[in-house]
C-alpha cells in the first residue's frame, strides 16, 4: 500500500503460529477454544455488562484444561469447582469486595462454589 507517496511495507501475519494463552508457547496442531458467553445474554444488569472487562474470545489454548486454569487464574477469574473447561464458560458476576468473575459451564442447577482457578 502507498500512503502520500511513501510506501508502506504490508504487516504480514503469521497466521500458522497460534499462542497458547495460558503458557505462551506456540501450539502445534489443533489448538482449544474457550469463549466467554456474552454477559449481555445471561441474568446479570446491564450495569456489569458496561463494567465487564471481559474478552469474550475464543481464546486458543493447548488442549489441556491446565493451561485454560493457567489463564483464568492470571486473569483473575475464579473457577467453578462443578463445572469443567469447556468450549463456552459463563460468567458469573462475584460481589464479594471488588467485583470478580466466576467461570462456570453452566451444566449444573445448584449453586456455583467458586475457587481460585
Ligand atoms: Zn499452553
Ligand atoms: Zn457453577
Amino acid at each position: 500500500m502507498e500512503i502520500l507517496g511513501i510506501r508502506i511495507p504490508t504487516v504480514i501475519h503469521d497466521i500458522d503460529s497460534v499462542r497458547c494463552e495460558g503458557c505462551h508457547e506456540a501450539i502445534s496442531g489443533q489448538p482449544m477454544r474457550v469463549s466467554i458467553l456474552d454477559v449481555v445474554a445471561t441474568e446479570a444488569p446491564p450495569s456489569w455488562a458496561t463494567a465487564s472487562p471481559i474478552n469474550p474470545g475464543p481464546h486458543q489454548f493447548h488442549p489441556d484444561a491446565a493451561h485454560v486454569r493457567a489463564w483464568m487464574r492470571r486473569a483473575g477469574y475464579l473457577f467453578c469447582r462443578k463445572s469443567a473447561v469447556r468450549e463456552i464458560m459463563r460468567p458469573v458476576p462475584i460481589l464479594i469486595g471488588d467485583t470478580a468473575w466466576g467461570l462456570c459451564d453452566g451444566a449444573h442447577r445448584d449453586d456455583h462454589e467458586f475457587v481460585p482457578a
